[in-house]
């Protein structure tokens, strides 16, 4: 077990690596770039964590430099790059749609040209490449809940099409570089995830809620507050993400907590758990806004024995008292 409560499941041995597995992890900086690493780190692998840090911090990651197992480089994965490794977790990419819509054009970049090279590198190295795709390949979805089987419902053309088809395209990418080359890929549709080291300004849903509620300003509901998200809290993620890459199967497979919520239900459950005299003001919603989204996951239980156990109201809670300190909100200070 390691300090946050997870069982660690032991990465076998690779080929020649004398029992250390050297593992990259692209957008490691981020939020749950940095979970993974804190993950690797307690199971004694050797973590090179590489960012640009566009949306990602180095407070996130800053707990391990200094540490011999541990290394930071500043890159861009759109430039390419010469390392050696024997996994690759390729997380680079900005998740959150305020972000990956300030410059879609980059974001493309990142997809499409970021995942050719880190698969250019795991294919040189001979390493196992796992790329975090997302539910948004299934876009403004018409099967519910949805499979690995469904297709998708994606706008090309449209505001978040830089994410939804760059991702697209980068599981095409990785499954090509399987067909074509015998790459041992890891493909993992990742579905809304939450947790502390959200960053504060990022924009998505619950980070949104969380902050205003401690704040004490109205929580921003978009549109009418009836589409739903179903909300994944972070470590059940990790544990997703370890058991696809040391498991046996390539994927795509759905890591994500079928527990479904519409936007005002959210709102409740954080004034439930952190404010209750939270209030709430209806905006305008954005364009090509998904109506549902609810993970099938019977493939990851059957296939990895792998499901999440943290319920919302509890990973709110976890996550409330890193959002107070990073906004000055300490409960000691606002006590009586
Ligand atoms: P995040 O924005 O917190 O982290 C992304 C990290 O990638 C940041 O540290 C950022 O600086 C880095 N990065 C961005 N572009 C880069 C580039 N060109 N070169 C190098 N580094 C770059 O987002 P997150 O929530 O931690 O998401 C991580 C991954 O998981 C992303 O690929 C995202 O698409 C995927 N995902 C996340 C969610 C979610 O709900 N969090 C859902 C589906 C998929
Ligand atoms: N690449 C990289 N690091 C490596 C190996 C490759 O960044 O260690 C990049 C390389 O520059 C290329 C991409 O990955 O742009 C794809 O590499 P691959 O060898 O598959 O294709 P090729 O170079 O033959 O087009
Ligand atoms: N949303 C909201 N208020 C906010 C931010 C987002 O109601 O302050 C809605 C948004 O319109 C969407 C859902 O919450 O319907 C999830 O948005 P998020 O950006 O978190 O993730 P997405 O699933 O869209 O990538």
């Amino acid at each position: 077990m390691d300090e946050k409560g997870n069982t660690l499941i032991k990465a076998k041995p690779r080929p020649g690596v004398k029992g250390i597995n050297r593992v990259l992890v692209t957008g490691g900086a981020g939020f749950v770039g940095s979970h993974l690493i804190d993950y690797l780190m307690a199971r004694g692998d050797h973590v090179m964590c590489l960012d640009n840090f566009f949306t990602g911090s180095k407070e996130n990651i800053q707990h391990h430099i200094g540490k011999p197992n541990f290394e930071v480089i500043r890159h861009d994965v759109v430039e390419p790059i010469l390392l050696e490794c024997d996994q690759v977790y390729h997380l680079a990419c900005p998740a959150s749609p305020v972000h990956y819509k300030f410059n879609p054009v980059k974001t493309i970049k990142t997809n499409v040209i970021g995942t050719l090279n880190m698969l250019g590198l795991a294919k040189r190295v001979k390493a196992r490449f796992l790329l975090t795709s997302t539910s948004e390949v299934y876009g403004d979805p018409l099967q519910h809940p949805q499979t690995e089987e469904y297709w998708g419902n994606v706008n090309p053309i449209g505001e978040r099409s830089c994410y939804d088809e760059g991702k697209r395209c980068a599981e095409t990418l990785a499954f090509d570089y399987y067909r074509e080359h015998g790459l041992e890929i890891r493909v993992a549709r990742i579905f809304n995830t939450y947790g502390p080291r959200m960053a504060l300004d990022d924009g998505r849903v619950v980070s949104n809620f969380v902050k205003q509620a401690i704040e004490g300003t109205p929580m921003t509901i978009y549109g009418d507050g009836t589409q739903t998200r179903s909300f994944q809290y972070v470590s059940d993620l990790v544990k997703g993400l370890v058991a696809l890459m040391d498991g046996d199967h390539t994927g795509p497979v759905n890591i994500g907590n079928p527990g479904e919520f519409t936007m005002k239900e959210l709102a409740d459950k954080v004034r439930e758990v952190v404010n209750p005299d939270a209030t709430t003001v209806y905006k305008e919603n954005t364009a090509d806004d998904p109506g549902r989204r609810k993970p099938d996951i019977t493939k990851a239980k059957e296939l990895l024995g792998w499901e999440p156990v943290v319920p919302l109201a509890e990973g709110l809670q976890k996550m409330v008292g890193d959002f107070r300190r990073r906004l000055g909100k300490d409960e000691d200070e606002d006590g009586p």
